[in-house]
């Protein structure tokens, strides 16, 4: 934000002093002469004599304050602060908070497209994408419970039964942390359904980088996948056979792919186009996915729109 702030103030200038033609008083007399600009000046005279150009220009300054922060996703960073609610049976699903902020780190360098994959030899390279958000751990609850799976019912996202309720979930990225079991990794909650259970939940062993993240899924992948569809991505194959994900920058997919798919793996759909299964909103192993196209990254930032379904966390 102070970056934005400070480089629009740097235009404001730069737009007083070369704009205006009758303040192009560069001063250049002698060698030793000093820049000089007499914008300012003109300026005070100007509001002087005519009374209403102080209410024009203040009603400027307000609207430029809306036009920065109805952009913040477009030239500033969109901060997402992450509340993780910890459900534990046992002292391994307990995850320590090294695991949880390792989780944090790789979401933060997988939608920024700062992770140390993202240059992988990559034949989508020309259409790999950036978000500018900034995930930060805001808060962490623990609750010891009885249950050893949880399943897919957001009983997880409930006090009454047994679970934890979100906190802020309109302003906040509201995490469970369980295990979930049937062999689900984790799932989420697409915008516009209920505050309630709104959020994303991972599984504890697919949760971060370190302490019980394990392999082939140890990367911290699965959240990247789920956070993605939290901001609105469906799966690349479209949940159906040679289906689409309203994305118009990923090609069309047969179907999930998993493990790591041989370079240059094509569909067989119309076309055989080239699979993008490198991308986080495939099924592959996380070691095999590294990227969000361009179109993605403008269907996420879009539900952040003044319009859009998650307005409420700019
Ligand atoms: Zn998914």
């Amino acid at each position: 934000m102070k970056k934005i702030i400070l480089s629009a103030l740097a235009l404001v200038v730069l737009f007083s002093c070369s704009n205006d033609e009758n303040t192009n008083a560069v001063v250049t007399e002698d060698a030793n002469a000093h820049r000089g600009c007499a914008s300012h000046e003109i300026l005070e005279k100007q509001l002087q004599n005519d009374p209403k150009l102080a209410e024009r220009m203040a009603q400027f300054e307000i609207e430029a304050e809306k036009f920065i922060k109805e952009n913040r996703i477009v030239n500033g960073v969109l901060e997402i602060p992450v509340v993780f609610n910890v459900l534990y049976r046992t002292s391994a699903e307990n995850i320590s908070q090294a695991q949880l902020q390792s989780q944090i780190d790789v979401l933060n360098k997988d939608f920024t497209g700062t992770n140390t994959d993202y240059n992988s030899s990559n034949p989508y390279n020309s259409v790999r994408g950036a978000i500018n958000v900034r995930f930060v751990l805001d808060a962490v609850y623990r609750k010891s419970t009885t249950k050893t799976s949880w399943g897919t019912n957001d009983a997880m996202k409930k006090s009454s039964q047994g679970g934890l309720n979100p906190t802020s979930p309109t302003t906040k990225l509201n995490y469970w942390v369980c295990t979930i079991g049937g062999g689900i990794l984790g799932y989420a909650q697409f915008p516009g359904g209920a505050s309630a259970t709104d959020g994303v939940v991972v599984d504890s062993k697919y949760t971060g980088t370190n302490g019980t993240a394990a392999f082939p899924f140890n990367l911290g992948r699965t959240a990247t996948h789920e956070v993605g569809h939290w901001m609105n991505l469906r799966h690349i194959w479209g949940d159906t056979t040679c289906g689409s994900d309203l994305v118009s920058d990923t090609p069309t997919h047969n179907d999930a792919n998993s493990g790591v798919p041989a370079v240059g793996h094509r569909s067989t759909c119309s076309g055989q186009p080239l699979e993008m299964y490198m991308n986080y909103m495939d099924y592959t192993d996380d070691r095999g996915m590294y990227m969000f196209s361009s179109g993605q990254v403008s269907r996420m930032a879009a539900a952040f729109g003044s319009t859009g379904p998650r307005a409420s966390f700019r």
